[in-house]
C-alpha cells in the first residue's frame, strides 16, 4: 500500500425511522445503544493491539451518527484516541441529520477534535424531504448550518439528492446558491437510486421517478452550477472548495488503508477486504469479521480510480502494481473519447462529467 497512515469508519446502524429509498443497513430500535457502543469500544481495543498505524481519518457514518448523542460519540472517539495513535491533524467526521442539531453539543464535539460534519440536508424543498421520508425540514438545515458555524467548524458538506419526484431545476439552483451564499465548502450530489427491497422500489408504478435522460439532464445541471461556484467535481458524486475534498472518502477511492467498524463496516488492510455482517446482535454478542472472498484489488483500484477527477495515472498504477497501466486499457479507453466520455493522454486515463453518467458500463469496457 502507498499510504502509510489509517483511516477509521464507525458505522452506527441507527436511524430514528427509516427513510423510503435508503437500503443502507440501520434500525430503529434504539434500546441496544449502549451495547453497541460497549461492542464497538472493545473492538477498537481489539484492532488497537494488532494495528500500529498513525490514524489521521476518522469518519463516524451511517444511519445515522447523530442520534446517539454527543457524550457517547465522544466515548467512542476517547477509545479511538486510547488504542491507535491519532495524529493532531486527523480529519474527523461526524454524519448528522439536520433533526439532531439542535440536541449535539457541537462546541463540545469540536474540542475534543470533530472538525468536520457531514449534514444530510438532502434538499431545501419540504414537499420533496417529505416524498423522502425525511425528518426534518428546510428550517431545520437553514438552522442547523448556523448552529454548526457558531461552534467554529467550518467544514461542512451537504448531502444533495438529484432526481427526487417533482423536483425540477428551480430547486437545484435553490440549493446551489444556499451552499454558495453560506460558504459550505463540500457538496455531495447523489442521483437517486431505485433499490431493490426499499419501500420505494414496492411503490414504484405510483411514484413518478424520472426516466434515465431527465437523471442525466439533472446530474450535469447540478454539475454546472457547482462547477460555476467554485466547486471541483472531484468524484463522481462529490463537489468541493479547493483544499476540502474528504480525506477519509479518498482513502477509500485511492485503496488506502481503513478499518472500519460496526454491523456492515468494510476494511481495507494488508492488500484484504473483510467486514462486519449486517447484523447489529451478531455485532454486540459475539463481533467478527469475514474477509472479502472476491476482492481483486487491481479492478477495485481502476474502477475507484476513474470514479475521480484524477482518473488513473501511471505513477500511481505502478507503485501499486509493480507495472505499467495495460496498453490494452489505453486502446479501449480511447473509444469513448470521440463521443467525449473519456480523455486519455500518455500516462493517464479519466472519465469527463458525462463519462461519469455512464461510469459503470465504461469502467466495465475498458477491464
Ligand atoms: S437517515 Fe440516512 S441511513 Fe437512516 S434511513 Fe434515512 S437515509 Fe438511511
Amino acid at each position: 500500500m502507498v499510504n502509510n497512515t489509517l483511516g477509521v469508519y464507525i458505522h452506527v446502524p441507527f436511524c430514528k425511522s427509516k427513510c423510503p429509498y435508503c437500503d443502507f443497513y440501520s434500525v430503529t430500535d434504539i434500546s441496544l445503544i449502549d451495547s453497541y457502543v460497549n461492542s464497538i469500544c472493545s473492538q477498537i481495543n481489539y484492532w488497537g493491539k494488532k494495528i500500529k498505524k498513525d490514524v489521521d481519518t476518522i469518519y463516524f457514518g451511517g444511519g445515522t451518527p447523530s442520534v446517539i448523542g454527543t457524550e457517547k460519540i465522544l466515548k467512542i472517539l476517547s477509545f479511538i484516541k486510547n488504542n491507535f495513535n491519532v495524529k493532531k491533524t486527523a480529519e474527523i467526521t461526524l454524519e448528522v441529520n439536520p433533526g439532531d442539531c439542535f440536541f449535539l453539543d457541537f462546541e463540545k464535539l469540536k474540542a475534543e477534535g470533530v472538525n468536520r460534519i457531514s449534514l444530510g440536508a438532502q434538499s431545501l424543498n419540504d414537499s420533496q424531504l417529505k416524498i423522502l421520508g425525511r425528518r426534518h425540514g428546510a428550517k431545520d438545515i437553514i438552522k442547523s448550518v448556523d448552529i454548526i458555524k457558531s461552534a467554529k467548524i467550518e467544514n461542512i458538506s451537504l448531502d444533495l439528492i438529484l432526481g427526487v419526484p417533482e423536483q425540477t431545476y428551480e430547486d437545484i439552483k435553490t440549493f446551489a446558491d444556499f451552499c454558495k451564499d453560506m460558504s459550505i465548502p463540500h457538496v455531495s450530489a447523489y442521483i437517486l437510486k431505485v433499490e431493490k427491497g426499499t419501500p420505494y422500489y414496492f411503490n414504484k408504478e405510483k411514484l413518478n421517478f424520472y426516466g434515465d435522460d431527465k437523471l442525466a439532464d439533472i446530474y450535469l445541471y447540478a454539475c454546472k452550477l457547482l462547477n460555476e461556484s467554485g466547486y471541483s467535481h472531484y468524484e463522481i458524486s462529490n463537489f468541493a472548495k479547493s483544499g476540502f475534498e474528504s480525506k477519509h472518502n479518498l482513502k477509500y477511492w485511492k485503496l488506502n488503508e481503513y478499518l472500519g467498524i460496526g454491523p456492515a463496516a468494510h476494511s481495507l488492510i494488508g492488500g484484504k477486504r473483510f467486514y462486519y455482517e449486517k447484523d447489529l446482535k451478531k455485532f454486540i454478542n459475539d463481533p467478527k469479521v469475514k474477509e472479502e472472498e472476491n476482492f481483486e484489488a487491481e479492478k477495485e483500484f481502476v474502477m475507484l480510480a476513474l470514479r475521480t477527477k484524477w482518473g488513473i495515472k501511471n505513477g500511481e498504477y505502478k507503485a501499486f502494481f509493480g507495472k505499467d497501466i495495460p496498453k490494452k486499457y489505453f486502446k479501449k479507453a480511447k473509444k469513448f473519447e470521440s463521443f467525449g466520455l473519456v480523455t486519455t493522454a500518455e500516462d493517464e486515463i479519466k472519465l469527463t462529467e458525462k463519462g461519469f453518467l455512464l461510469s459503470n458500463y465504461i469502467i466495465s469496457e475498458i477491464m
